[in-house]
C-alpha cells in the first residue's frame, strides 16, 4: 500500500475558490445536523498544510463535523523501504508517535519514546487539532492501525513473534503474547489519559487468518507459540490436527499452483482436507477470536478510563471481497464491544484488489474446477454482488475499473442488517485513491453516498484519507448528504 503524500492541487487551497464555495456546504452549515460526517486525515497533512485551513476546507466543502487522525502510525513503516518511517518531500523522516507520550507507562520505556530528530517530534497533533476543532464545533477522533509486522519500529516486538506450524518464528506479532497485550494497555492508557477531550477512537488491522495465509502461499500457518497452545488446549482444539491440516492446506494450494490438478477435482480435494482435519477450521476461528479479544480489551480499558469516548473499529476493505474472512469475522457478534464500525467500501480500488484476491485464492485453487468465465461471476454472486451490474473480469484485466454504487449499497446493507442496531455503522467510501487509475467522477461519488444512505448507515467517512480527494469529489460527497437530509 503506497500512499500519495499530497495532491498536486491542494484540496485546502481549492476550497477558497468561489466555484466550489458556491456549490459546497459553506462555513459551519452542518452545525445543526446530528448526522455523523467524518473524514480521516493524516497528521503530517494537518501540520504541513495548516490545521485551521484544513478544517475550514472540510466544513465548507463536505460538511465535515468529525476529524480523525493517527496518534501512532508505526504501521506505515511496514510498507516503506527498509521499514523506515514516511518522509517529507526532502527526505526528512516523520515521527511515528504524533503526541506526548509517557515512556514510564510502557513495559519497555523505549517503546513509548519518540525519535527527537524526527519531523514534528515534540508536537501533539491531537491537542493542536482540538484547539482548532472546538471553536468550529467539530469532534476529534484518534486512530491507530495495528503495526503487526515486526519492523524494528517498536523496540521489543521481536519477542512477540508468532510461531508457525513448523515451530519457526513468523514475521508478525502474536495477539496472545502477554508482552504484546501489555504494550497495548500502555498505549491506550497513555493516549486516553493525556487527551481527555477525545470524542472517539478507532483501532484495527489489515491482516487475516492463517487459513488464507497458507493456502497456496509461501507463508506457513500460525500461531503455535506457547501462549496460543495453552489457550487452544483450553478450547479443546486438537493442536496436532490443526498443524497437520494447515501444512496439508498449504501443500494443496501450492501443488495446484504448480499445475497438478487433484484427480477428484479441486473442490472435492479441499472438502476432503476439511473433513480430515476439522481442527484447522477451529484454529482459524481461534486466531480470529484472538484478534477480536484484542478489541474487547481495548474497548473495556477505554470505557473504564473515559466512557464518553466512542470506540469503533476499522473494518478492513478485505471484508468486502474475502468470503473466508466474512465467515470467521461476524458483524453480528461485534455489538457488545463496539460503539461504531467503519466499513471500508472503497469502490474505486475494489476492482483491482478483489481481482487479486480472486486470482490468488479462487481462480485456480478453490473454484479452479470451473472456467474463469463462470467462476468470477459466481465469486461476485457469493459475495452478494450482482455480476450483471459490476465490471466483467475482462474489464478488470484491461484496466483499473471501479465497482458500482450497488456494491456500496449491498455491503453497507449487509453490515447494517448483521449489526442489527447493536452498533452504529459508518460507511467509508474511498475514492481518488492514489495508484488506481479509475478517474472517479463527482456523479459517481454522489450516487455512492446516496446508496450508502439508502442502505441505512448511521454516518459516513469522506474518503479513505482527506488528502487524497479531488475537491470536486469531496464537494459531491457533501452535497449527497445535504440533499439526503433535505429530503428527510
Ligand atoms: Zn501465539
Amino acid at each position: 500500500m503506497k500512499r500519495r503524500k499530497f495532491l498536486k492541487t491542494s484540496i485546502t487551497a481549492a476550497a477558497s475558490l468561489s466555484a466550489f464555495s458556491t456549490r459546497a456546504w459553506g462555513k459551519q452549515t452542518n452545525q445543526n445536523s446530528g448526522f455523523f460526517i467524518g473524514t480521516p486525515v493524516l497528521p503530517e497533512y494537518l501540520f504541513d498544510k495548516g490545521i485551521a485551513n484544513s478544517l475550514d476546507a472540510m466544513q465548507e466543502m463536505a460538511g465535515i463535523n468529525t476529524v480523525m487522525t493517527f496518534s501512532h502510525d508505526h504501521v506505515f513503516n511496514q510498507y516503506q523501504k527498509n521499514f523506515r518511517p514516511k518522509t517529507d518531500e526532502n527526505g526528512k523522516e516523520y515521527t511515528n508517535i504524533w503526541g506526548k507520550s509517557d515512556p514510564a507507562l510502557y513495559p519497555n520505556p523505549e517503546m513509548g519514546k519518540q525519535d527527537p530528530t524526527a519531523k514534528y517530534a515534540g508536537r501533539d497533533v491531537l491537542d493542536e487539532l482540538w484547539a482548532e476543532a472546538e471553536p468550529r464545533k467539530m469532534k476529534v477522533y484518534a486512530r491507530i492501525l495495528e503495526p503487526y509486522v515486526i519492523t524494528g519500529a517498536i523496540p521489543g516486538f521481536e519477542e512477540f513473534a508468532e510461531v508457525d506450524v513448523h515451530g519457526e518464528k513468523g514475521k508478525n506479532v502474536c495477539f496472545n503474547h502477554p508482552g504484546y497485550i501489555r504494550y497495548w494497555e500502555a498505549v491506550i492508557e497513555d493516549l486516553v489519559k493525556a487527551h481527555p477531550y477525545l470524542h472517539g477512537f478507532k483501532f484495527g488491522q489489515e491482516r487475516a487468518g492463517p487459513f488464507l495465509a497458507a493456502l497456496g502461499k509461501n507463508t506457513a500457518g500460525t500461531c503455535f507459540c506457547e501462549h496460543c497452545l495453552k489457550l487452544a488446549a483450553e478450547r479443546n482444539i486438537g493442536i496436532e490436527g490443526a498443524r497437520k491440516g494447515l501444512i496439508e492446506l498449504q501443500n494443496y494450494g501450492n501443488s495446484i499452483n504448480a499445475g497438478k490438478k487433484p484427480i477428484d477435482g479441486n473442490f472435492t480435494a479441499f472438502m476432503r482436507l476439511l473433513f480430515q482435519y476439522p481442527d484447522m477450521l477451529k484454529w482459524e476461528q481461534f486466531w480470529m477470536d484472538s484478534r477480536e479479544n484484542q478489541r474487547k480489551r481495548i474497548y473495556t480499558q477505554i470505557k473504564n478510563i473515559n466512557p464518553n469516548i466512542q470506540v469503533g473499529w476499522h473494518i478492513d476493505h478485505g471484508m468486502t471481497w474475502d468470503l473466508m474472512m466474512r465467515a470467521s469475522w461476524d458483524y453480528g457478534k461485534m455489538g457488545p464491544y463496539s460503539d461504531w464500525l467503519s466499513v471500508a467500501v472503497y469502490f474505486d480500488s475494489m476492482g483491482r484488489r478483489s481481482l487479486g484476491h480472486y486470482q490468488r485464492n479462487y481462480e485456480k485453487i478453490l473454484f479452479g474446477d470451473a472456467d474463469q468465465r463462470y467462476s468470477y461471476p459466481m465469486y461476485l454472486s457469493m459475495l452478494g454482488y450482482d455480476p450483471e451490474l459490476e465490471p466483467t473480469l475482462h474489464q478488470h484485466l484491461e484496466k483499473d475499473t471501479a465497482f458500482s454504487s450497488d456494491y456500496v449499497f449491498q455491503e453497507c446493507s449487509r453490515a447494517v442488517k448483521r449489526v442489527n442496531g447493536e452498533a452504529l455503522v459508518y460507511a467509508r467510501p474511498g475514492f481518488d485513491m492514489p495508484g488506481y487509475d479509475c478517474n472517479v467522477s463527482p456523479s459517481q461519488v454522489y450516487e455512492v453516498v446516496t446508496k450508502a444512505l439508502e442502505a441505512g448507515v448511521n454516518g459516513l467517512w469522506c474518503g479513505r484519507e482527506w488528502d487524497e480527494l479531488k475537491p470536486e469529489n469531496a464537494v459531491a460527497f457533501g452535497n449527497a448528504i445535504r440533499d439526503w437530509e433535505k429530503k428527510k
